[in-house]
């Protein structure tokens, strides 16, 4: 018999289990209870993950916070329902918009939790600040424990490229970018790949900004749609993981700016 697959946990200090994955899921602990950050597409991932992490902190995974709506990050809500499920209103309208096949066996379970624009965990003098900025999606939002110096982006970070969804807003997504360098943090989790540093972000706020500004050019010379992202090719990636803007994400924010400068 095959041994059972399980899924790699990385304790990043002693308060913060890490379990990178298809969507990245981290547990922090408050030492009463626990606070998980996403939770997953599979559901016998996130099972596992729930164990897990129980059984090293010892105790019971309490608030579980979603960064945004997309369902790598919040299909496996089911296994929740006895938490307190944090999450924007935004993030819970475009849930229900999504009207997703519920899971065999499992209710649906939907955030129980919903708060506008920001919300504050206080749990045994430590606070958590969940924030929605916009940027990869509407609803997206960080979540940043300045105790475990810990911050958690989801897609509006990966490692690989930037992609924005159909209302996604660059100029939101850039100031999200420009709060996420304040921090004081020492863990930056993104949705997907690797943990980054500071730097790293800072290298990728750069380019974006760079992006920006050569798109905004491009408007004003009335460059056609075609040449855009040809032309934005052109701006080199920085930062030790090369992350590019994907070519849809070119376009939507071409269209994004052109409308806000009200030019035809
Ligand atoms: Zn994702």
């Amino acid at each position: 018999m095959p041994k059972k697959k399980t899924k790699i946990s990385v304790q990043l200090s002693k308060d913060i289990l890490y379990f990178p994955g298809h969507a990245n899921i981290v547990v922090l602990n408050f030492d009463t209870k626990s606070l998980m950050i996403e939770c997953g597409r599979n559901i016998n991932d996130a099972s596992e993950i729930r164990r897990n992490a129980e059984s090293l902190f010892n105790n019971k995974i309490e608030y579980v916070v979603l960064t945004h709506f997309h369902s790598d990050h919040t299909h496996s809500l089911p296994l929740f329902s006895d938490c307190q499920i944090i999450a924007s209103d935004q993030l819970v309208k475009f849930l229900k918009a999504a009207k997703r096949k519920p899971i065999k066996n499992y209710p649906v379970v939907n955030p129980n939790v919903v708060f506008e624009e920001e919300y504050s965990i206080k749990e045994a003098e430590v606070e958590v600040i969940v924030k929605q900025t916009g940027g990869h999606t509407p609803d997206s939002s960080y979540v940043y424990s300045p105790k475990h110096k810990l911050l958690a982006t989801g897609d509006n970070l990966r490692s690989d490229f930037l992609w924005g969804g159909r209302k996604s807003d660059p100029d939101k997504w850039i100031s999200a970018l420009k709060e996420y360098v304040d921090f004081d943090v020492e863990h930056i989790i993104i949705g997907h790949g690797e943990i980054m540093t500071k730097e790293e972000v800072n290298a990728i706020l750069e380019y974006v900004l760079e992006v920006k500004k050569q798109i905004i050019e491009h408007i004003e010379y009335r460059t056609k749609e075609e040449e855009i992202i040809q032309k934005v090719k052109e701006v080199t990636p920085r930062g030790k993981f090369g992350v590019f803007i994907h070519d849809d994400t070119i376009i939507k924010w071409y269209k994004f700016w052109k409308k806000k400068m009200k030019i035809a």
